[in-house]
């Protein structure tokens, strides 16, 4: 049982809204926090966001055009959120106001998928006829914490993950045939069990209450595993930009042994896999290494090995053997790679280095490293992963081939017409 808190704070917030968010577009925009952008058109943020990574990485390269959503409403296909309720014991659900504990109340939201937030709004409603109350933060009474969504876009799969405090779910076989009737789309629902007082949403017990406990979903002709913990990109629809943005640039040739790390569950690794001799990933989280395991077995891949590790400590030891790479995929969390990872690039000395990174201020420390090391950026090139957010995503191409033939070529062709200048001159003059 959680202990009681000795508090009496309010968390539903119903405060009124005196930002200048504009109206009707989200009527809790000023609240949540989570759009930053979303008073400005498309192409307005997808400027704004350009111009602050071209500040960042201005010592580094010039940053290429955003590549942008056509639609980029209801992009999210995962969906959390927040059960609680008001004074009079309403159930509500939403999210958390941005670096609070406080829930802001959310019917329908511009970023998540539509179908996500209409099975929300259905559980919030058949709360009260099956008795089930939200739980409640301050004094520990309530069974539902959270609900969890994740849509598989491409394979239309859909998994409901409720998260409650104790293992004991009243009537959870009439609950679950009562949501299915609303929605047939379901393919499973997981029981996620959540007794710590902690701002992490899933806890370590799970069950599936339907179906196989996990859902598929595609991405670059690949299927994929997605379970409750994996991570798994929220945007489909950029991620494939994204992987295949990446991949081009690697410009592959079928005989490279390539290094993709951080590799969550294998994805860009599997990916590349059929383009190179050899893929070799690290990834430290347990479970999503279990998945990539599966995920190569699923899609019959043989010449990839997944390590479960810390990265900079794999890397290291791959340096201190001796071993060479030909290309290095890195998609880091948001803090970036470390100096001994970039270190141990360096000595395993790929050719390229494709550096995806969701923190432009991360991502510009490490290239001032990577220039140190050696590597300089060849190409740097945004996809918009976050439509209405601050969030940039950044794929960077890294070399660290001596100035090729054309910056020979510009200096030459500086002299040639710096003589032809001289030569004008010499003719006026005469
Ligand atoms: N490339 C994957 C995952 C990117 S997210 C994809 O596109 O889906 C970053 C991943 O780095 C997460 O899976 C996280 O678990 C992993 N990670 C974070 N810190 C790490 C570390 N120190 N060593 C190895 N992996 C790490």
């Amino acid at each position: 049982m959680i202990p009681k808190k000795n508090t009496n704070t309010k968390r539903v917030d119903n405060r009124k809204d005196n930002t200048d968010a504009a109206p009707g577009r989200c009527p809790v925009s000023g609240k949540c926090g989570a759009c930053q952008m979303i008073d400005m058109p498309y192409r307005k943020q997808l400027g704004k966001k350009h111009a602050r990574l071209q500040e960042l990485l201005e010592p580094y390269c010039r940053v290429e055009s955003f590549v942008g959503m056509e639609r980029p409403e209801h992009y999210r296909c995962k969906v959390h959120a927040v059960f609680t309720h008001d004074r009079k014991g309403n159930p509500l659900s939403g999210v958390y106001r941005e670096g609070s504990h406080e829930v802001v109340p959310v019917e329908k939201c511009l970023l998540e998928d539509e179908k996500a937030d209409a099975i929300i709004a259905s559980i919030r409603g058949m709360l009260r006829s099956f008795k089930i109350k939200t739980y409640d933060e301050d004094n520990g009474f309530g069974l539902l914490r959270h609900v969890l969504i994740r849509i598989g876009k491409y394979s239309k799969e859909i998994m409901v993950v409720l998260v409650t405090v104790s293992p004991v779910f009243p009537s959870k076989n009439n609950f679950v045939k009562a949501l299915l009737k609303e929605h047939p789309e379901i393919t499973t629902i997981v029981l996620n069990v959540n007794d710590k007082q902690t701002s992490m949403i899933l806890g370590d017990k799970e069950k599936p209450l339907y179906g196989p406990g996990f859902i598929y979903d595609m991405c670059c002709g690949m299927k994929f595993k997605i379970s409750p913990k994996s991570f798994y990109q929220v945007n489909p629809v950029q991620t494939e930009v994204l992987y295949r943005t990446a991949l081009d640039m690697a410009e592959l040739s079928g005989d490279e042994i390539a290094l993709d790390c951080y590799s969550g569950v294998g994805t860009i690794g599997l990916i590349a896999s059929s383009r190179v001799k050899e893929v070799i990933s690290v990834e430290h989280n347990k479970d999503a290494v279990k998945d990539a395991i599966l995920n190569a077995k699923i899609n019959e891949v043989k010449n990839i090995t997944f390590y479960q590790n810390d990265a900079t400590v794999f890397m290291q030891q791959m340096a201190d053997s001796g071993d060479k790479v030909d290309v290095v995929f890195m998609d880091p969390p948001r803090a970036g790679a470390t100096p001994e990872f970039i270190h141990s690039v360096e000595v395993l000395s790929p050719e390229k280095v494709i550096y995806i990174s969701c923190s432009p201020d991360s991502l510009a420390r490490d290239l001032g490293l990577f220039k140190k090391s050696g590597y300089i950026v060849k190409r740097a090139v945004p996809v918009d992963m976050f439509p209405f957010t601050r969030g940039i995503e950044t794929v960077c191409l890294l070399s660290n081939r001596k100035p090729d033939a054309r910056v020979k070529i510009d200096v030459d062709l500086e002299d040639y017409y710096r003589i032809k200048d001289e030569q004008k001159k010499n003719k006026a003059s005469e």
